[in-house]
């Protein structure tokens, strides 16, 4: 197999979506093709281009795209005239994955919780999980952290930091406490302990939450990691204030940073987890919340939504759970790519000064600047290499590579990035002109 990128050099047609589609669109705009076709870790455009993707839907696509196996999964469901959407009734697809969700992820690791089905995207798992403990406390306040971002509707947005996305909102975004994650203030201030202290004293001026929502790598956020410990203590500060620990999974679960749940090595076990983007697999719409059983108070119906029984999804998730999960090769798997991904970038960052964030196959390096990271993520695509940036101010580079990915191609595409930091920073501005 080739892993030399060959991008398109021809003119996109992009006069349609200006004229039709609506201008909040965001990654098309660093991205001008259009895309026909996608394998594994490759993409193609109609000019015959093709790009390696480091991006794999924010992590939808974690297992690749089309993967064969989840892919023959799905033709013969529809093939046989399988049910696609359900709503929430008993079906085969939806009995196959909860059953194999228990033997394959729940069982083995101790967990024992109840699915929700929500709304497909993972704002609507955010969303089910707040309004599950605030009915559960009474209380109404939820903690949730800087950078920390859980989605783009009302409750969700409320939990995330960025101002950007919060101003989208056009009504005021409350009950929810913003408090600072691990590092926020540098790795001499124990944030756990202010919240701690803040929780503990009546005179704080913080109310009792109903919940502490947090990621274990924020995504979106700048890659920040917490450290096991941190999270461990988050958990303890939760249950000794009577708060639910929720962990939104959404965007580091699914194997992104090792274990099918981000937070499986640290021995917790949170009251509440969400997870959606690669849960199906093949990046089909599919989010479930899961709680511990005794926190299953919800009315019959009382939290409802159409598209919760997208029984496609639950067919290509099963064969992903059978196919990736029924032992732990393909977590050491992950482990490896994850190690190789920390030695390159952090390669670079010693080449020229910069930091690495991180875990797993969920990792960046901090150019300095948003204007920065805009140039190297621009000329990787022009050499065939898809890749985006997170951040408050969009600094990190971040690889989001299929869990999957061939590792020669890996290798190239790590390759390119390289060679697109080097031209990138500062002092060799030029030369990237000048490609
Ligand atoms: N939570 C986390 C941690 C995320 O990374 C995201 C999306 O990036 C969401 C929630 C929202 O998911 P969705 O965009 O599917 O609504």
């Amino acid at each position: 197999m080739t892993v030399e990128p060959k991008p398109t050099r021809a003119a996109p047609d992009v006069a349609l979506y200006e004229r039709m589609e609506s201008q909040v669109r965001s990654y098309a705009r660093a991205m001008p093709r259009q895309f026909v076709r996608a394998e594994g870790e490759w993409m193609h455009d109609d000019q015959g281009g093709r790009y390696l993707d480091f991006l794999s839907g924010c992590s939808s696509l974690n297992y690749g795209h089309n993967h064969p196996i989840l892919k023959q999964a799905l033709l013969d469901y529809i093939a046989a005239d399988g049910i696609t959407h359900g709503l929430d009734l008993h079906t085969e697809a939806k009995a196959n994955f909860l059953a194999t969700f228990e033997e394959v992820i729940l069982k083995p690791r101790n967990l024992d919780y109840r699915v929700m089905f929500t709304g497909p995207t993972g704002t609507n798992a955010v969303e089910a999980a707040l309004k599950l403990a605030r009915k559960v406390t009474g209380r109404q306040n939820v903690i949730a952290f800087t950078n920390g971002f859980h989605g783009m509707t009302l409750g969700s947005l409320a939990c995330t930091g960025n101002a950007g996305k919060r101003g989208g909102a056009g009504v005021p975004l409350n009950h929810v406490s913003h408090e600072p994650y691990d590092g926020y203030y540098g790795p001499d201030v124990d944030t756990a302990a202010l919240l701690d202290q803040r929780l503990s004293d009546p005179s704080s001026g913080l109310d009792a939450p109903a919940a502490i929502l947090v990621e274990t790598v924020q995504g979106e956020g700048g890659l920040n990691a917490a450290s096991f410990d941190w999270l461990r203590r988050i958990a303890e500060i939760a249950k000794r204030h009577g708060a639910l620990l929720i962990i939104d999974d959404i965007q580091a679960g699914c194997g992104r940073t090792g274990g099918f749940f981000s937070f499986e090595n640290t021995g917790i076990m949170p009251d509440i987890v969400t997870l959606a983007k690669s849960l199906s697999g093949m990046g089909l719409p599919f989010a479930v919340t899961l709680f511990r059983p005794e926190l299953d108070q919800w009315e019959p119906g009382e939290h409802n939504g159409t598209f919760r029984g997208n029984n496609h999804a639950f067919v290509t998730a099963t064969a992903a759970l059978r196919h990736f999960w029924s032992d732990d090769r393909f977590a050491q798997d992950v482990e490896r790519r994850g190690n190789y991904l920390a030695s390159r970038l952090q390669h670079m960052a010693d080449t020229h000064g910069l930091s690495v964030r991180g875990r797993g196959m969920m990792r960046g390096i901090n150019v300095g600047s948003g204007e920065i990271s805009s140039r190297i993520t621009k000329a990787a695509f022009d050499r065939g290499l898809i890749i985006e940036t997170s951040g408050p101010n969009d600094e990190i580079v971040k690889v989001l590579a299929p869990l999957t990915i061939d590792d020669a191609a890996f290798a190239r595409g790590l390759d390119i990035l390289e060679a697109c930091v080097r031209a990138a920073l500062p002092s060799s501005a030029s030369s990237i002109a000048a490609e």
